[in-house]
């Protein structure tokens, strides 16, 4: 039996980037850029105004001794997306709109509700100083910068940022081809008859929805009997998979023979067994560059190994900067009482509006009971020694949702 720690560094060292791929960049939500993308110039452009009004030279607007306003002469109309090859000499303005590029010779824009207009020119009502109501060219992102960063994962400001760098494809990371295969004697899918003794199969669809938001391609397989034709037969289909994941048949019980076969078929074992609750079964191994994953069976278990090694897996496999559950600090809501010797991930919630991170565990920790996922939104990690720990005390937590 191995530690968490040392069972994770385990996974990540035989994952392997996968190669990248190119995408249009309005299918790219939820992806992960392959390749830094740079500004190719400028972001914006050039500079522009950020207000209707009249682009001058703010010294000409300040008004002469005794005055309260002065008096322009505008040289042309300039709305956005237009240029003007006229420059704003002295007592003179341009009457621009917002977005239309600054004029050369301004550098300010008067608002509009600051001005009047006649036919004699513009009246300014208000001095300005250079650099008032403009937007300079590079203050995004100058030419050459990083508009999106390797490893990161697209979300909408990233696609906004990759079209303000004018890109319509992207260069992202192949999705891992993950299969997920149920195994149990006793299993029957939603919508079929089920006998007494049988239960409902929640893990394939579970960790198959699980495969999907880390951002794999799930491919579900269906349910394999705890007979070893019928999981020879399905671990066959997985053959072409970069992560295999099975869930149940890996405990020291006469039917669990999912190991075994495995072995049989070629997977060579990592790790088998982690000083953790739940999930202490867990099975990893590698058959040439692919990932097998033996979770337990347990709905509760199979889910938070899923996040604790798969989700990990699949990150380095996209080349994701960030890899695994993010992590934070929260306080304790409530005095916990567990038996040492495993490190524990309760399920919980967080409560309250801040400004400080409640965390309270869910009231059933029973490694069978799916209740604890579908209300928990992160793991409370518990130390290995730990058999008390008081409420109000700083605990490490891992957020379940999002990827
Ligand atoms: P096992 O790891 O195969 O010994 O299974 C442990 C427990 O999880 C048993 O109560 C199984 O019936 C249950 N279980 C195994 N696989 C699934 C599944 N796919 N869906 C729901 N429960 C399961
Ligand atoms: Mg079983």
């Amino acid at each position: 039996m191995i530690e968490y720690s040392e069972a994770r560094e385990l996974v990540l060292a035989s994952a392997k980037k996968l190669a990248a791929e190119s995408v249009p960049l309005t299918r790219s939500l939820g992806r992960t850029l392959a390749r830094e993308v740079k500004a190719r110039e400028d972001i914006p452009p050039f500079t522009k105004a950020t207000m209707d009004g009249y682009a001058v030279r703010a010294e000409d607007t300040r008004p002469e001794p005794g005055k309260t306003e002065v008096r322009l002469e505008v040289l042309t109309d300039l709305p956005a997306g237009q240029v003007t090859r006229k420059a704003v000499g002295p007592g003179q303005a341009v009457r621009i709109m917002t977005g239309a590029p600054l004029p050369a010779g301004a550098d300010a824009v008067v608002m509009v509700e600051d001005t009047a207009a006649d036919e004699r020119g513009a009246v300014i009502r208000r001095a300005v100083r250079a650099g008032d109501n403009i937007g300079l060219a590079g203050e995004d992102l100058k030419k050459g910068e990083t508009a999106v960063a390797a490893g990161a994962v697209i979300g909408p400001a990233e696609i906004g940022m990759l079209a303000a760098a004018g890109l319509a494809r992207v260069p992202v990371a192949r999705r891992p081809k993950l299969a997920v295969i149920s195994t149990g004697d006793e299993l029957v899918e939603p919508g079929r008859p089920k006998r007494r003794g049988q239960i409902r199969n929640s893990n394939g669809p579970a960790l198959t929805a699980l495969a999907t938001q880390a951002g794999a391609d799930a491919i579900y397989l269906g349910i394999a009997r705890d007979k070893k034709a019928s999981l020879t037969a399905r671990l066959a289909k997985a053959r072409g998979a970069d992560i295999l994941v099975l869930s149940g048949g890996v405990s020291v019980g006469d039917y669990d023979l999912v190991k075994s076969e495995l072995e049989a078929s070629g997977v060579c074992p990592v790790f088998w067994q982690v000083r953790i609750k739940p999930g202490k079964p867990v099975f990893f191994g590698v058959r040439g560059r692919q990932l097998v994953f033996g979770l337990p069976g347990n709905p509760t278990s199979s889910m938070v190994t899923f996040h604790l090694f798969v989700r990990p897996a699949i990150d380095r496999l996209l080349g994701r900067t960030a890899v695994g559950p993010e992590s934070a600090r929260a306080v304790l809501g409530e005095t916990i009482m567990l038996k040492p010797g495993r490190r524990q991930f309760l399920r919980g919630v967080l409560a309250g509006r801040g400004p400080i991170l409640r965390a309270v565990p869910y009231e059933d920790q029973r490694s069978g009971v799916l209740r604890s996922m579908v209300r928990g939104r992160i793991l409370i990690v518990v130390p290995a020694d730990a058999g008390r720990i008081e409420a109000g005390q700083e605990v490490e937590i891992l957020f379940l949702d999002g990827s």
